[in-house]
């Protein structure tokens, strides 16, 4: 059986008619997925069956809440594919939360992990809620409750749930207790992202900022241009544009502004990364608000912090941050992906009219999940790894992905998101059809 012998009339889905930030976010997926499977030929059914999540599943979650009164949260879990492996995948606290943005994340997390070669399928997990209302006891209540209601469909070899936003390893810590607690033995090789006690990885907190550096780099020597004081501006300055500012500042490169919540911060000279970001732990807001008053760096806006003219530029905060509004203000030789979709559609195609290499969210921020499975490997076979073990088969891993995305690209005469789009799907796509059509 071939690929396109998969033959069978796709019914397709309803476009969303509202746009909700969720909505934008499934029809930006189905636009790539659709895009790369007309430009890799694949069957209408093939298709199809890509553009399907295998299960999606909707909880209510009542809790008591410090009071004793009775709230209900929504939660969601979504696995889109499980035909490379299990699914793996975030669990993300937010208000904005809904079916349609988990789904379209769990879609994008089956296509990072078949870019890096992972044995797994995507997932992505989330409760409709702002955790910052809640206190201590009631997030972990809420966790409890969440954990217990998708427990029908996770497991260590069906689906793994880990960090995203809003959630960290104390929420890890709860689920993989809820989740032996059931199962009457100690299972932390349900989640990753874990804390070290629990089987967590040496080199998780960082992991992603790290596969940023490292593709970044990759990225210029690819283009002949040297590291060493090679320009970088970021974005965000959080756990992953901390991390990926601070791996590049140590090769060399000069991080000429950084930016969080609170505004942007710029010296051409150079910003010391590694201070910045202690002075952003004592800080009242935990953010850089204020750091202009102490290491002689001017306050920007975030716009003209996007607009600053550099070698690298890597939005690690948000979705959505270079549109068609400032494409054409943008002054960098690249721009790195540490964020989820931070780049729009249409602002894709200004960017590659103005010969600006973009290197995708699937590609450059896959450090995360990559020592996410190299932490289920070691909980799976109850064998610690060092940090210099983690770090090595980063690099290795990171190493075959950039060199594969970029091969494929100029093979195929496509840009390194539309590459990296058709390398991943065409793998799902080739393991679909090796597997065959149940029953
Ligand atoms: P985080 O919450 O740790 O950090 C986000 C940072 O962005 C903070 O510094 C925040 O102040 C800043 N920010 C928020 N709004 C901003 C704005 N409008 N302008 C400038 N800065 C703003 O989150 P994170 O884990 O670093 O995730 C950042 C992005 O990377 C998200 O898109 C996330 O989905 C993606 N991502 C994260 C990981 C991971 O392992 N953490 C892995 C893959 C992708």
């Amino acid at each position: 059986m071939t690929v396109a012998s998969l033959v069978a009339a796709p019914e397709k889905e309803k476009s969303p008619s509202k746009e909700s930030p969720g909505q934008r976010m499934l029809q930006s997926a189905y636009s790539h997925l659709d895009d790369a499977a007309e430009r890799l030929g694949l069957s209408p059914g093939l298709h199809q069956r890509l553009r399907t999540c295998e299960r999606s599943l909707t909880v209510g979650l009542p809790i008591l809440n410090d009071e004793g009164d009775i709230e209900v949260y929504t939660g969601y879990r979504v696995q889109h594919t499980n035909v490379r492996g299990p699914c793996k995948g975030g669990v993300r606290y937010h208000a904005d939360v809904s079916l349609e943005e988990v789904t379209a994340l769990a879609q994008l997390m089956t296509w990072k992990c078949a870019v890096l070669n992972l044995p797994y399928g995507g997932a992505k997990g989330g409760i409709c809620v702002s955790p910052n209302t809640l206190s201590e006891n009631e997030l972990r209540r809420l966790t409890r409750r969440y954990t217990y209601a998708i427990m029908p469909i996770i497991g260590p070899k069906k689906d793994i749930p880990a960090p995203d936003v809003n959630t960290d390893e104390r929420t890890m810590a709860w689920m993989s207790d809820t989740y032996s607690a059931f199962h009457g033995e100690a299972t932390h090789e349900i989640v990753t992202g874990k804390p070290l006690i629990l089987g967590g990885s040496q080199g998780r907190a960082g992991a992603t900022g790290l596969g940023v550096a490292i593709i970044a780099e990759s990225t210029l020597k690819r283009n002949n241009l040297p590291i060493k004081e090679a320009t970088v501006v970021v974005q965000g300055f959080g756990k992953v544009g901390y991390w990926a500012a601070y791996y590049l500042a140590q090769d060399g490169c000069k991080v000429i502004a950084v930016s969080d919540i609170s505004g942007g911060y710029y010296n051409p000279n150079g910003i010391n990364v590694e201070t910045l970001f202690k002075f952003t732990r004592t800080s009242p807001t935990r953010t850089l608000e204020g750091c202009q008053d102490e290491f002689g760096v001017e306050p920007i806006s975030n716009e003209e912090l996007l607009a600053l003219p550099c070698d690298v530029l890597i939005p690690a905060a948000m979705e959505n941050q270079i549109t068609s509004r400032n494409a054409d203000q943008i002054r960098t030789k690249f721009i790195v992906e540490g964020a989820n979709g931070p780049t729009s559609a249409d602002a894709d195609q200004i960017l590659a009219d103005r010969g600006i290499v973009v290197v995708p969210d699937i590609l450059a921020n896959g450090g995360g999940v990559t020592v996410s499975y190299f932490e289920w490997v070691q909980g799976l076979q109850a064998f610690p790894w060092e940090i210099e073990v983690v770090d090595k088969n980063l690099r290795h891993f990171l190493d075959i992905a950039f060199r594969q995305v970029y091969d494929f690209s100029e093979r195929n005469n496509v840009n390194l998101r539309q590459g990296a789009f058709m390398l991943g799907i065409s793998r799902v796509a080739e393991a679909i059809v090796q597997r065959g059509i149940f029953p």
